[in-house]
C-alpha cells in the first residue's frame, strides 16, 4: 500500500457529515459551505440538537431543588452528564468535575479561588507566550491582587515551547504553571506531561488549558497527573455556555467557593454561610442545565466514533494542508511542522490583511476561516504581526475541503502577488 492510501485509510467516513444538518448549507454566492473555523466553535450533530429540544419538551425543570417528577428527571440527566464528563476525562470522582460556562470561566474560578487563597507577593506563576487571553488575563489580574510575578516559557524558532528554558524558569518560588495543551494559533501540541512532572518536582501545581485538545484527542487526567484542567463544550460538538473544570479532589476541597449564591451552600445565616460539598460548592446559581445534558450527547457522539480516530483523521487533513500551503509563495505559516501540530494552521501573507484574505475565501470559495489575533495578541506581537488567517479542522472535514482551501489561497496569492 503506498503512503497516500495508508494515510487515507485513517480518514473517517464522509457519511458522518450527514449527522450535521448545518454542513449542507450553502453560503455566499451559493457555494457549499466548507466550515474550517472549528477552533473558534464547532458545529453540532442532530443528536445534540435533538437532546436540547427533547429535554425542553419532556424533562425540563430546575435541578436539585424540587421533589416533583420533572425536577427529579432533569437532576438525574444533569448528574448523568457529570458522570459522562468524569468518564471522558477518566477523573477519579464526579466531585472533581465542576460544570462551568466554559474554559474561561473554569480558569477564572481557579485564579479567584485557589489563587486568592494561596498566592502572595513574590510567588511566581509560569505561563507560556502562546497562551490564549483566557489563560493570561486571569493570572495578570491575580498578579495585580497578590503581588505574584508572571513568567513565560519562550518559543523556539519553529513555534514550539523552548523546553531548555524550563529548568531555569521553574524554582521553589513557582506556585502554579498554567499552560495550553494545544495552541489555538500555532497548532503546537505541547509536551504537557513533561512540564507537569517538572513542575511537580519543584512543588508547583499545574493547570492545563485543554480547550483545543479535549475535543480532538484522548485525555486521561489521572495519567497526565494535572491538578486542574479546563475545556468548553462548544468546541466539541456541544452547546455554548457550558464547559467543565476538573480539579483534584483534595485541592477543590481546600479551596473556598468563588461565586456565592444559591446551590453552593449547606446553610445560610444572616451574617454567614456554610458552603456545600463538592461539586455544588463551585456551582452557584442555576447551572447550565440543558447545555450540560447536551454536552453529554456530544461526548457520547465523539466517544462512539473514538478520539484516536478523530485525531488520526485530522492529522491526515492537516499534513496535507500544511504541505500544500507551504508551497504558496509569500505565505508564512505560523508554528511547527505537521508532526508537532494538531489540526489547525494559521498563516500570514504580507500583501493583504488577514481579514481581507478570509473574506475572499468565504465569498469566492465558501471556505469559512477565522482572521484576527485569535485571542493571542502577545503571541502575534512576538511574531511581528497583528493578525493571521486560521483554518481549523474537525472530524467532519474532508480532503476536498482542504483542496478548496488550498485552491482559494493560491487564487488570492496570484491576485495579490
Ligand atoms: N483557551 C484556548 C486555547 C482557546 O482556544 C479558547 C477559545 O478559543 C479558550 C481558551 C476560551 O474558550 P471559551 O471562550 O470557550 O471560554
Amino acid at each position: 500500500m503506498n503512503s497516500v492510501i495508508a494515510k487515507h485509510s485513517q480518514l473517517l467516513s464522509t457519511s458522518l457529515r450527514g449527522d450535521f444538518p448545518i454542513l449542507s448549507e450553502t453560503v455566499h454566492n451559493g457555494h457549499p459551505l466548507a466550515f474550517l473555523d472549528n477552533a473558534a466553535s464547532t458545529q453540532r450533530p442532530a443528536c445534540v440538537i435533538d437532546t436540547i429540544s427533547g429535554v425542553y419538551e419532556r424533562d425540563y425543570a430546575n435541578v436539585h431543588r424540587g421533589i416533583h417528577t420533572l425536577s427529579e428527571r432533569s437532576t438525574e440527566l444533569y448528574e448523568r452528564a457529570r458522570e459522562s464528563v468524569r468518564n471522558f476525562l477518566n477523573a477519579k470522582n464526579v466531585s472533581e468535575c465542576i460544570f462551568t460556562q466554559g474554559t474561561t470561566a473554569s480558569i477564572n474560578t481557579v485564579a479567584r479561588s485557589w489563587g486568592d487563597a494561596n498566592l502572595a507577593a513574590g510567588d511566581e506563576i509560569l505561563l507560556t507566550v502562546m497562551e490564549h487571553h483566557s489563560n493570561l488575563v486571569p493570572w495578570q489580574q491575580l498578579a495585580e491582587r497578590s503581588g505574584a510575578v508572571l513568567k513565560h516559557i519562550p518559543l523556539t524558532d519553529d513555534g514550539r515551547l523552548d523546553m531548555s528554558s524550563l529548568d531555569t524558569l521553574l524554582s521553589e518560588r513557582t506556585k502554579l504553571v498554567a499552560i495550553v495543551s494545544v495552541s489555538n494559533t500555532l497548532g503546537t501540541i505541547n509536551p504537557v506531561k513533561e512540564i507537569i512532572e517538572k513542575a511537580h518536582a519543584v512543588g508547583a501545581l499545574v493547570l492545563v488549558d485543554a480547550a483545543q485538545s479535549v475535543p480532538h484527542m484522548p485525555i486521561d487526567v489521572q495519567e497526565l497527573d494535572c491538578d486542574f484542567l479546563a475545556f468548553s463544550g462548544h468546541k466539541m460538538c456541544g452547546p455554548s455556555g457550558v464547559g467543565a473544570l476538573y480539579g483534584k479532589e483534595a485541592l477543590l476541597e481546600a479551596m473556598p467557593p468563588f461565586l456565592g449564591g444559591g446551590s453552593m451552600i449547606n446553610e445560610v445565616r444572616l451574617d454567614s454561610f456554610t458552603p456545600a460539598e463538592l461539586p455544588a460548592k463551585f456551582e452557584a446559581g442555576t447551572p447550565p442545565i440543558v447545555p450540560a445534558i447536551a454536552m453529554k450527547a456530544a461526548i457520547d457522539y465523539l466517544t462512539h466514533i473514538g478520539l484516536e480516530k478523530i485525531h488520526a483523521h485530522e492529522q491526515v487533513l492537516i499534513t496535507e494542508a500544511y504541505n500544500r500551503l507551504q508551497e504558496v509563495d509569500g505565505l508564512t505559516i505560523l508554528g511547527p511542522g505537521p508532526s508537532h501540530r494538531a489540526g489547525l494552521v494559521s498563516f500570514s501573507f504580507e500583501k493583504i490583511h488577514a481579514h481581507e484574505f478570509a473574506q475572499i475565501l468565504n465569498d469566492s470559495f465558501g471556505v469559512a476561516v477565522r482572521a484576527g489575533h485569535h485571542c493571542t495578541q502577545p503571541l502575534h506581537a512576538l511574531l511581528g504581526i497583528t493578525a493571521s488567517t486560521r483554518a481549523s479542522f474537525y472530524l467532519y472535514n474532508t480532503p476536498e475541503e482542504v483542496d478548496r482551501l488550498v485552491e482559494g489561497v493560491h487564487a488570492v496569492q496570484k491576485k495579490f502577488a
